[in-house]
């Protein structure tokens, strides 16, 4: 889990003028020349969808607003997300529940956490949590990917994003992908969150081409309660996502083109307050936010109780 940086705190009033994105040099509209395509991983939509605000504090002013201390339950996530991708880099036969302690240990996060203890406590039930879930796994099956980065090209995106895991399991007509996202959070998950989760169906629908075989199982693997949320996409459910993907980076290029033509900022990319501020890493930064009471650092790997909003 990185640090954030201590530098570069904006004034409370946020009104330093973004620049182009990832300083490209912003392309002049010619008639008839092809439109940009907007670079985007599924936390860079999502930022925006969430809170045009966060969006910009994260992907727009540079440099960037300090963000607050980091989170126990990010580097909880992270830990158990890498020990898994690690445990799948072992040879087969050394995919035995003993290893998991020495692949924790190898991939612990510290930061975030109160105190010793609860980190210690953090550490075991992750590792409860492992041992169970690689009971589940079919022994000696690989997957087709893990942390595998997939990208597709569509006439207003151009998508990448790391899938936690990709499988390839028969299908009626031969072998079809699912797409597989590990979830730490406190609690479990649905059905509607796995058909509702844009960033699983642009996994799915990059795959597809990337891989040219069927994608349209997405799964939620939530860790602590050893449940799997799935839903079953159609071509139809997939085109979906995708337009409201490309609806949500033509508002996004539609603010940075208004910020270009003078527009303040601030009006062009609002706050949007509402509970998840609290967990918000710019809410020292966000006028918004400042009015918002934080949470704790650890608040999230405390004791079970309603999640995050932002968790991975
Ligand atoms: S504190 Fe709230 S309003 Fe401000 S950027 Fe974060 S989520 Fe948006």
């Amino acid at each position: 889990m990185r640090r954030p940086s201590s530098a570069g705190r904006p004034s409370a009033a946020g009104g330093r003028a973004p620049r182009p994105r990832d300083g490209q040099p912003e392309q002049l509209g010619f008639e008839g020349m092809p439109e940009r395509l907007f670079v985007c991983t599924p936390s860079k939509l999502g930022a925006y969808a969430d809170c045009p605000r966060r969006y910009r504090y994260s992907y727009v002013d540079r440099p960037a607003p300090a963000k607050g201390p980091p989170w126990a339950h990010n580097s909880l996530g992270a830990s158990v997300h890498t020990a898994l991708k690690n445990w799948y880099a072992l040879p087969p036969d050394r995919r035995r529940p003993e290893a998991l302690a020495t692949l924790l240990k190898g991939t612990w996060v510290r930061d975030g956490y109160r105190d010793d203890e609860q980190e210690r406590s953090a550490y075991r039930r992750a590792l409860g949590w492992l041992e169970s879930y690689v009971e589940s796994l079919e022994p000696g099956v690989d997957p087709l990917g893990v942390e595998r980065v997939v990208a597709v090209k569509t006439g207003v995106l151009a998508f990448n994003g790391r899938a936690d895991r990709i499988d390839s399991r028969p299908g009626p007509a031969g072998p079809e992908l699912v797409i597989v996202d590990y979830k730490t959070g406190r609690t479990g998950l649905d059905a509607d969150d796995a058909r509702g989760s844009q960033a699983l169906a642009l996994y799915a629908y990059a795959a597809e081409r990337v891989f040219r075989r069927p994608c349209r199982r997405v799964e939620l693997h939530h860790l602590p309660s050893g449940t799997v949320a799935a839903h079953e996409h159609t071509a139809e459910s997939l085109a979906r996502q995708v337009s409201r993907a490309e609806d949500t980076a033509r508002d996004i290029m539609a603010a940075e083109r208004a910020v270009a033509d003078g527009t303040d900022p601030d009006d062009a990319f609002p706050t949007t307050p509402g509970p998840r501020c609290g967990w918000c890493d710019y809410r020292r930064t966000c006028p918004a936010g400042a009015q918002a009471p934080g949470k704790e650092p650890w608040a999230a790997v405390d004791r079970p109780a309603e999640p995050p909003a932002v968790q991975d």
